[in-house]
């Protein structure tokens, strides 16, 4: 079935909406969808309108709104994703695997070494990286987007951390403590070391740069209660660390918290 997000005032009220035309385009000319077929509108609220075609013509696209349901529930495990920003085609990479991954949060952070003039990303490409994220949640079947926080300095994201959070920080210079060993000392409940894990689970990761991480800014963070982590003996390419470490945080916890 094709989902598709929409501006939420389009599925208020009426049984008959007018398609917005490049969604139209879309449904007509490029999907083919004729009149009958079905399509889900989403509207982020995390519900989900089961649609049918009822007129497609060059003057437009309407469907007829059948029935609202609940959509798939957003993970448990909330995945705040501090990436150091990258050269676009990398970024756009984290933003599309990171929205199938779960990630509820994209915050790009400006690192020491991060590559000069990527903090003025403009109006056109903030838009593309949400489009990139909204169809990549419309095919992976979410049915709330992840949130796109505005570029800024490492530093803000530090004191922006939730409380309760697990907040760390994968280090190629880290040899102490893997991920793993902080996850698990997470999730056990009962060991006051890790303290008592927050519901939902909320957990922050600070990835660097093209550049890497400079230890001053490693040490920063600790003072913000930030843990370094190991990703294991080779050095990643940053999105690769990024989405291992995200598919590990999940495969880690998302089982876990699940309360049914
Ligand atoms: N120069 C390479 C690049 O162009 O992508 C590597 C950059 S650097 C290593 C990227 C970031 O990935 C690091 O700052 C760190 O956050 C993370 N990272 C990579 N390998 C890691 C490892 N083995 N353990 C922990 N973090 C790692």
């Amino acid at each position: 079935m094709h989902r598709f997000f929409v501006d939420p005032d389009l599925l208020k009220g009426m049984e008959h909406v007018t398609l917005p035309e490049k969604l139209a385009h879309q449904v007509r000319d490029v999907l083919h969808l004729g009149v009958g077929e079905q399509l889900t509108l989403l509207d982020n609220s995390g519900g989900e309108v089961l649609a049918e075609v009822a007129k497609s013509g060059r003057a437009g696209v309407e469907v007829r709104l059948l029935e609202r349901h609940a959509g798939r529930p957003e993970s448990p495990v909330r995945v705040i994703l501090c990436q150091g920003l990258l050269k676009s085609a990398r970024f756009e990479w984290i933003l599309e695997k990171g929205t199938e991954l779960g990630v509820s949060t994209f915050a790009p952070i400006l690192c020491r070494r991060s590559m000069a003039g990527l903090e003025d990303a403009g109006p056109a490409k903030i838009q593309r990286w949400q489009r990139i994220i909204q169809e990549a949640a419309e095919q992976c079947g979410r049915s709330r987007l992840p949130a796109l926080a505005p570029i800024r300095p490492l530093m803000h994201a530090l004191n922006d951390i939730p409380p309760g959070a697990l907040a760390l920080i994968p280090w190629e210079e880290e040899h102490a403590t893997s991920l793993r060993e902080a996850l698990t000392a997470f999730a056990e409940p009962g060991d006051p070391s890790a303290g008592q894990p927050a519901s939902p689970l909320t957990v922050i990761l600070f990835i660097g740069p093209e550049g890497g991480l400079m230890a001053e800014e490693v040490k920063l963070a600790q003072r913000h209660g930030v843990r370094p982590v190991s990703l294991g003996p080779r050095i990643l390419r940053a999105e690769t660390a990024a989405l291992a470490a995200v598919a590990s945080v999940m495969y880690q916890l998302e089982q876990l918290s699940h309360t049914d």
